[in-house]
C-alpha cells in the first residue's frame, strides 16, 4: 500500500477508537498517523525511510522489508517502550493502533506480511491487491469515508 492510503488508514482507526474511548480525538489521530507511517522505515522510498535514510538502511539491513517492523512483536516492543517511558496514553494507544492499521493494510497485498517475526510465515489476507491499483484506489476511497464519519463523531462535541 502507499504511504497515503496508510496516513488515512491510521486517521479511520485511530477516529474509530475515539468513538469507544475517552482519551482525547488529537492525540488519538496524531498518534494514529505517527503509527501508521512507523512500520516503512524498513523500506527506504517510503515517506519515513526518506526522512531518516540512515535509520532505515539500517534496519533494512538487520530485517528486510516488511518483517520485523511489520509483526505483532513491534507491537508489543514498541508498546512496553512508549510505556517505560511513560508516554501519553492518547499518543500511545494512537500510535499501536495506528501501527495495527499499517499491518492490516499490509497484508491485504500479495507480498504480505511477516506478522509473526521471527517466524518466516508471510501472513496475508484471503483477498489482496497490488499497490497502486484501482483496489487501492477503492480502499482508499473507503477509509477516507470512515475518516469523515467518524471524524464527525469524534469532533461534533469537541469545539
Ligand atoms: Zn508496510
Amino acid at each position: 500500500m502507499t504511504g497515503n492510503t496508510h496516513i488515512i488508514g491510521g486517521l479511520a482507526a485511530s477516529l474509530a477508537i475515539s468513538q469507544v474511548t475517552d482519551y482525547d480525538p488529537v492525540l488519538l489521530v496524531v498518534g494514529g498517523v505517527i503509527g501508521a507511517i512507523l512500520p516503512d522505515i524498513c523500506h527506504g522510498g517510503s515517506k519515513i525511510g526518506r526522512t531518516f535514510p540512515f535509520l532505515s538502511k539500517i534496519i533494512n539491513k538487520i530485517f528486510g522489508h516488511r518483517s520485523f517492523t511489520h509483526s505483532l512483536l513491534f507491537i508489543l516492543l514498541l508498546a512496553a517502550m512508549m510505556n517505560y517511558f511513560s508516554w501519553n496514553k492518547a499518543i500511545m494507544m494512537g500510535i499501536s493502533v495506528g501501527v495495527a492499521s499499517h499491518l492490516i493494510l499490509d497484508m491485504a497485498t500479495k507480498n504480505g506480511v511477516k506478522l509473526f517475526f521471527p517466524l518466516k510465515v508471510t501472513v496475508r489476507l484471503p483477498i489482496t491487491t497490488r499497490t497502486g491499483s484501482i483496489v487501492e484506489s477503492i480502499v482508499f476511497a473507503v477509509l477516507s469515508l470512515l475518516t469523515v464519519y467518524f471524524g464527525y463523531g469524534a469532533f461534533t462535541n469537541y469545539f
